[in-house]
């Protein structure tokens, strides 16, 4: 089931409980969770070129010239931004542009976001430090390594096993601790899970899933870019509280596209 979020006033869009049947038959896995301690699988050959200090020196002028500059404001996400290495999250052959504005591949035809649009995301989260947050679309595991530094607690879910593999073996690598990579269609959440603080959603839905409403604790906030056209999406927070689902949308981004039940079909 879909919610459809409707327009009331220039900014503020009103969720309402109008709910679209998918139309396609309901095989529903139970999410496969990986431990970092189970995983077999081989750590990603790590490149130093540039080095560490130079890496280093990298990240601060992406914290300053993308982040500070751009008005991305809260102190918790910019220091989280400056922590995390993202060259480790990268393909080896474009370490050397891991700091760029822009998106890169991952293999398997996805993207690592743009560092503006993950810190974007989570300084819209509103994230105090407590909180268990779900992230819907692992990917190479770099949002989920923010997140770590950000809350208590991350569950992240990825559709692609080869992904999933691979950041959580990174995460481990890295000592992520507080990260649990679980496998499977993360357009329905993490109901095993559930309840959590925030949902951040990156991968774009054709609508909102009733899931993720159902699957937030009241207060939280849900941010997801949704849009009616694969290449085109604007990003909403959605808030909970006391029973009224409210939607802000804070403008158009890209993103790849949520591929599940509650998304875009497979193509
Ligand atoms: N947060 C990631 C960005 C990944 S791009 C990072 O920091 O690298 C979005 C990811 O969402 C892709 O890896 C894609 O495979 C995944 N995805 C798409 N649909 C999904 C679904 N229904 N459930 C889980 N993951 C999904």
């Amino acid at each position: 089931m879909c919610v459809t979020i409707y327009k009331e006033s220039p900014r503020k869009w009103l969720v309402r409980s109008r709910f679209a049947a998918s139309g396609r038959g309901a095989i529903r896995r139970t999410p496969e969770t990986l431990t970092v301690q189970e995983s077999h699988y081989q750590s990603l050959p790590i490149s130093v070129s540039p080095t560490t200090n130079e890496f280093a020196k990298l990240r601060q002028s992406m914290v300053d010239s993308q982040l500070r500059a751009r008005g991305i404001c809260d102190e918790r996400v910019l220091e989280a931004m400056l922590f995390v290495p993202r060259e480790e999250f990268v393909p080896e052959v474009l370490q050397a542009d891991a700091y760029g504005d822009w998106p890169q591949p991952i293999g398997a035809g996805q993207t690592i976001s743009q560092p503006y649009t993950v810190a974007y995301m989570a300084q819209a989260a509103q994230l105090r430090g407590e909180e268990k947050v779900l992230e819907v679309g692992t990917g190479s595991g770099y949002g989920a390594a923010v997140l770590s530094v950000l809350v208590a607690e991350v569950h992240t879910i990825e559709r692609l096993p080869a992904l999933a593999h691979r950041a959580c073996e990174l995460l481990k690598k890295l000592d992520f601790g507080n990260v649990h990579v679980h496998i499977g269609d993360g357009s329905l959440g993490l109901p095993h899970e559930a309840p959590f603080d925030a949902i951040i959603v990156t991968a774009a839905g054709k609508c909102l899933p009733s899931a993720y409403v159902d699957q937030l604790t009241d207060g939280g906030r849900i941010v997801i870019p949704i849009g009616q056209q694969k290449s085109s999406q604007h990003l909403y927070r959605i808030y909970r509280k006391r029973g009224e689902v409210i939607a802000d949308d804070l403008g158009r981004f890209a993103f790849v596209p949520l591929i599940g039940d509650q998304g875009w079909e497979s193509p």
